[in-house]
């Protein structure tokens, strides 16, 4: 089994000498994986992956115009792919959508009323 060099701990203050890929001890890895996570915006990071872009490109080529503006008799192009249903970071409604296609300020305004009605 080759072994990796000893690296000394990327943690903050941290002296310890490891082995791990990630750059961390053993006793700072968990916790530098948790905040990448965070249990706020753990499902933010879904956005920056190619399968998420591959996924918003397939729904705004299907449905190139925003559907807000749409039914408003608007024509506008739609640059969001929105989740129809708020996925809440679970990861199946988050890929398996439904999807619809919005332009950026209807999204926005969208997002807005949801945070309201908390
Ligand atoms: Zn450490
Ligand atoms: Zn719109």
């Amino acid at each position: 089994m080759p072994q990796r060099p000893s690296r000394p701990c990327r943690h903050r203050g941290c002296k310890a000498i490891h082995r791990n890929a990630n750059g961390y001890c053993d006793q700072h890895q968990e916790q530098a994986q948790q905040a990448k996570r965070g249990s706020a915006g753990q499902f933010s990071a879904w956005y920056t992956t190619t399968k998420w872009r591959i996924l918003r490109k397939r729904q705004l080529t299907a449905e190139p115009l925003c559907a807000y503006c749409a039914k408003a008799g608007r024509v506008t192009a739609a640059t969001v792919c929105d989740h129809i249903t708020p996925h809440r970071g679970d990861p199946e409604m988050f890929w398996a959508g439904p999807f619809q296609s919005l332009c950026q300020t209807c999204h926005s305004s969208d997002k807005q009323r949801e945070e309201s009605r908390r």
